[in-house]
């Protein structure tokens, strides 16, 4: 099967180039002009911008989260995905106290397997650091999982001390493997929610209130300064503050490799949604908590100067109905996580390409080629090269829609941008050849996207 996509503008982190792409079952054959035309099918790409399928390195397709689940499974978590232009998901595997690596790895692959509709890997969360988990550590490794998150936060139900980490990180020092770190510092937070709850602040913006910035930024430093001392590289997820990219950017200026993400939330929302009246802040709960707005300046400062490297979602959705009410009357009882994984790409074309921000190219480099390169994807992956996964978004930058609820494919009753307007639509989006979305039909297929086995970080 030959297919020419042909007439567009293509754009990777490096180039930006007039030229047809030929891709041959799978893969991308070749890139360029006079391609000849003896394709079975031909993709008019004119005026359209010809771009690598998203990366978002950050999901939770059904999370166990307090008795609930996040509401998307890997079948419709994937599908929107694939509507949104990402084409490549790696998920959080979450084992139960006690379980070992190994059982909550494969507990994984059996629930993204049969569901998938787009290509996925795992990261592995170490909940308990013991010989055990360190040995599983190594064999996850060798099975192509070969990221490992731990958290500084939560106590009692993901936290790790600082020994338990140092320990992990020297691990990874030997078996190759990237630690990954949410970091806030859960102590403090806690006797803070303790003391919220009590005076009686129930209100979701207290939830922003408990988790300050200030705490984020010590648990980053903390961090940075650990992985030194075992000298590994760490990777801070979801980072939300100028405090955090502080911490980050002093360790990159000194040579450290202090490696991060953001988050769309944190780019283009803050404080203010959490506060809105009435319960409605509790669709905007999540952690880190959204930031006042100047961080959001600081924070695209660190997209363009590489301090940020990429762009992830930490999609986690609750419904507002059922689910996020839960906290109604206590905000520390919200579902922590909101809905992102269909927006990502879109919302940074316009915001970030079109709002002046990042050029194409460094868009390009956010959403996809960075994402693949630091979790062992790149190059087959996050590229348009011979060679490469033809994993391919024929984009159209000019037509303007509105975010909403009502039309997105996420298994959830809201959206945190309803009612932006925002430009740019993934309009074809291919994976490994076979189109997934046809302007506006939807023509892939639960099960169809497999399982990446990643080598170790390239960074
Ligand atoms: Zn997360």
């Amino acid at each position: 099967m030959r297919t020419l996509i042909k007439g567009g503008t293509v754009v990777t982190a490096a180039e930006t180039m007039a030229a047809d792409v030929l891709v041959e079952d799978e893969r991308v054959a070749a890139v360029g002009s006079d391609l000849g035309a003896e394709a079975d099918r031909i993709i008019d790409a004119s005026r359209r911008l010809v771009m690598p399928g998203g990366i978002d390195v950050h999901t939770h397709m059904e999370m166990p989260f307090g008795g609930t689940f996040s509401s998307d499974d890997f079948a419709s978590g994937t599908a929107a995905a694939a509507w949104g232009g990402t084409t490549t998901i790696v998920d959080f595997a979450v084992p139960d106290f006690g379980e070992s690596l190994q059982t909550a790895a494969q507990r994984w692959h059996d629930k993204a397997g049969p569901k998938a509709h787009v290509d996925y890997g795992f990261h592995m969360i170490v909940r308990e650091v013991n010989d055990q988990t360190l040995a599983d550590m190594d064999s996850l490794v060798g099975q192509g999982i070969t990221s490992f998150k731990l958290f500084m936060a939560y106590p009692g139900v993901f936290m790790v001390d600082d020994a338990s980490l140092f320990r992990a990180m020297s691990r990874s020092s030997d078996n190759g493997a990237l630690i990954m770190l949410h970091a806030e510092n859960g102590g403090p937070i806690d006797v803070l929610i303790e003391r919220y709850l009590a005076q009686g602040r129930t209100a979701p913006v207290n939830h922003a209130l408990t988790r300050p910035a200030s705490m984020e930024g010590e648990a980053t430093h903390r961090a940075i300064r650990l992985a030194e001392l075992a000298e590994v590289a760490v990777y801070i997820v979801h980072l939300s503050s100028t405090d955090a990219l502080n911490a980050v950017r002093e360790a990159r200026d000194a040579g450290a490799p202090a490696l991060a993400e953001t988050c769309p939330q944190y780019l283009f929302l803050s404080v203010d949604d959490l506060a809105r009246p009435g319960f409605e802040g509790a669709k905007y709960v999540c952690s880190p908590p959204l930031r006042p707005k100047p961080h959001q300046t600081e924070l695209w400062n660190g997209l363009r100067s590489d301090d940020l490297q990429l762009v992830a979602t930490d999609h986690c959705p609750f419904h507002f109905k059922d689910q996020k009410q839960a906290g109604v009357g206590n905000f520390a009882k919200i579902p922590n996580g909101l809905p992102g994984v269909e927006d990502r790409y879109t919302l940074l074309y316009d915001g970030g390409v079109r709002g002046g921000q990042i050029t194409l190219n460094r868009f390009v480099e956010l959403v996809a080629a960075a994402p693949a390169k630091l979790f062992g994807l790149y190059p087959r992956k996050g590229t348009i090269a011979p060679g490469s996964d033809a994993d391919i978004v024929v984009f159209d930058a000019e037509t303007e829609r509105v975010l909403s609820a009502a039309t997105h494919h996420m298994n959830v009753d809201y959206s945190c941008y309803e009612g932006r307007s925002v430009r740019g639509v993934p309009e074809v989006v291919m994976q490994r050849g076979q189109v997934l979305v046809d302007h506006g039909k939807f023509l892939g297929h639960p099960g169809q996207g497999q399982f990446l086995s990643r080598s170790r970080s390239g960074m």
